[in-house]
């Protein structure tokens, strides 16, 4: 599923203080509130595309791509890893979930809404005047919102702030952040990012979006991020490379983070911008653009009927 940990490489590289990976044999700290099944996320996955697509319909503006690329994603932490209780959205022992790209958040808001935060009807109202969804999540109104975004690149400091936190209260939760690719453009993740490997901040992972494009084309062509992997090692952190619409891949790489106790974990999810919907996928025109009637139907077709693959009942 992925790599084991680099023994040998983190020999060469680490102060002799610090000269290989400590690993636990099992997650030692928070436990999901829902474990779903594999195919309940698959499932559950499928949904959330639906509900976006519907939420981008209404508004008549935001990000597709982005959304559709990471539901996986969100599906296996919202429904599998994360320890959360939407009857309890402030419990101090959560876990918390940064979402970086803020622009992203119809599958933020759809997958709260589905894990029952707040009524799925509510998603209708994206971008609306006076809505609590509105085209960046913002702290404090929604509940499940633990960090307002919008502003790229400032979201791992955010994270490593509650993960410091919870150092300092002595709570064991763990600290998620939702970052992009494109968004490693700014500076200040790069700082972020050194602060957390020095100061060994275990108790928080990483996830990047490397779906490879970013709102003005590619990012290799716009800033080329390569090699990313080799990078993030050299700031001490644990680095884990995943296909981002594997749930198994997604469970296990988290786990992982979990047992991992003396440094921060990156997860490199590389996935397919647009995914699921065939006239999206790949495609940078897709990162900040919304369908319309047409499209939306035809995607909704898509999904429903899984590419053709089953008759839907919705037809
Ligand atoms: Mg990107």
């Amino acid at each position: 599923m992925f790599p084991k940990p680099r023994v040998k490489l983190y020999y060469k590289m680490m102060p002799t203080t610090l000269k290989f990976a400590i690993i636990h044999p099992m997650p030692t700290k928070s436990a999901p509130t829902t474990q779903k099944s594999l195919h309940e996320l698959e499932e559950i996955a499928v949904e959330l595309r639906k509900s976006v697509i519907e939420m981008l319909l209404e508004a008549g503006s935001g990000h597709s791509a982005g959304p559709l690329g990471m539901a996986d994603v969100f599906a296996a932490l919202y429904f599998n890893i994360l320890n959360i209780n939407p009857n309890n959205p402030t419990d101090p022992t959560r876990d918390r979930l940064v979402l970086s790209s803020g622009h992203i958040c119809p599958i933020l808001y759809a997958a709260l809404a589905h894990a029952g935060f707040f009524p799925k009807s509510e998603l209708k109202t994206l971008r609306k005047l006076g809505s609590r969804l509105q085209g960046h999540p913002h702290f404090g109104e929604l509940p499940g919102i633990e960090a307002t975004g919008g502003p790229l690149g400032q979201g791992l400091s955010q994270a490593i702030g509650m993960a410091l936190a919870s150092r300092l209260n002595n709570q064991k939760y763990e600290v998620y952040c939702l970052g992009s690719d494109g968004e490693l453009q700014e500076g200040q993740t790069w700082e972020a990012a050194m602060f957390a490997g020095k100061n060994r901040i275990a108790n928080l992972t990483w996830i990047i979006d490397r779906n490879n494009i970013q709102i003005e084309g590619y990012t290799e062509d716009v800033m080329p991020l390569e090699p990313l992997r080799e990078k993030l090692e050299a700031f001490n952190w644990y680095v884990i490379d995943i296909d981002g619409h594997n749930l198994e891949e997604i469970i296990d790489a988290c786990n992982m983070s979990k047992a991992i106790v003396e440094r921060p974990t990156a997860i490199i999810a590389h996935t397919i911008p647009g995914k699921g919907v065939d006239f999206m996928e790949y495609k940078f025109e897709w990162h900040g653009k919304a369908p319309n009637d047409k499209e939306a139907k035809a995607a909704l077709h898509e999904l429903r009927t899984l590419k053709g693959r089953i008759e839907s009942e919705h037809e």
